[in-house]
């Protein structure tokens, strides 16, 4: 018999998480040491280095301290106001604001919190949220019922997409604000979508994402329009190329995979 099996199961897989998280930690800082240096940083974590870690699309662009990519680190970059474009910062987009958050990202949550009024997070299946919400249809939630609402890469992930736009509008306040992203290739003009490809390796194929139901082309900003929003798109263009080197706010090397988002876009939909 081995001994193994004298321990319980709780504390054997206790001991297995401590050893795996041991693990991770020399690793990350064995990482951390290799990439010494103060050519990029992180303006989440305020990590320096050499340069940034590789995603399965880019080469340099995911802090190896925190994880953080292109897209996090350009709306704190404009939340920090190091755009050229005034009043997208922090003090105007955020402060005092009813706040809702969908698929609340670590490096982001912290941030977003701290400069809200109220902030709630929310999530179609994640249990570390407020609120359990679909967006395409959220009855829980009165018209008009936020300021904000934050929604970084999830629009792909929704079947009726359209319907989460109408949704967005419709429990956002007057002149309330949709703060949105999703991957996008770099020049298509419509939208690729098929409900008949279901199975993730298809979805990956064409989508790029085992649960993504499509990619999004120009016309993002033409169906936020049809839910009756009004759109600024900003891109890295709108801050100076010391900060998109510096942060890192577009990919180092442009990635040749035809369905790479080379070039994050946010927007912004106004009520
Ligand atoms: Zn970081």
């Amino acid at each position: 018999m081995r001994i193994q099996s004298f321990i319980p199961l709780s504390i054997r897989r206790c001991l297995g998480n401590s050893l795996h998280s041991l693990a991770a930690h020399k690793k990350k800082k064995k990482l951390l040491k290799k990439l010494q240096g103060s050519a990029v940083e992180c303006n989440i974590c305020h990590w320096q280095g050499s340069r940034f870690t590789d995603d399965p699309w880019h080469a340099g662009t995911v802090c190896p301290n925190c994880g953080s990519q292109v897209r996090h680190r350009m709306l704190v970059a404009l939340l920090d106001g190091k755009s050229m474009l005034p009043h997208f910062d922090e003090e105007h987009l955020l402060c005092g604001k009813k706040i809702l958050h969908f698929a609340p990202e670590r490096q982001l949550r912290d941030r977003i919190q701290k400069a809200a009024e109220i902030y709630v997070s929310t999530d179609y299946d994640r249990g570390d949220v407020d609120l359990k919400l679909d967006m395409s249809e959220m009855p829980s939630v009165l018209d008009e019922d936020f300021d904000v609402v934050i929604a970084c890469d999830v629009l792909e992930h929704v079947p009726d997409d359209r319907a989460a736009m109408r949704e967005l509008h419709r429990i956002l306040k007057s002149k309330g604000l949709a703060i949105i992203t999703a991957p996008q290739k770099d020049s298509p003009s419509q939208t690729d979508e098929d409900p008949s490809i279901t199975s993730p390796e298809e979805r990956t194929k064409h989508f790029g994402q085992k649960d993504h139901l499509r990619i999004f082309g120009d016309d993002l900003k033409a169906r936020l329009e049809e839910a009756r929003f009004s759109v600024s798109v900003i891109d890295a263009s709108a801050f100076s190329q010391n900060a998109i080197e510096r942060f890192v706010l577009m990919p180092p090397t442009i990635s040749s995979h035809p369905l790479a988002t080379n070039h994050r876009r946010f927007y912004f939909a106004k009520k």
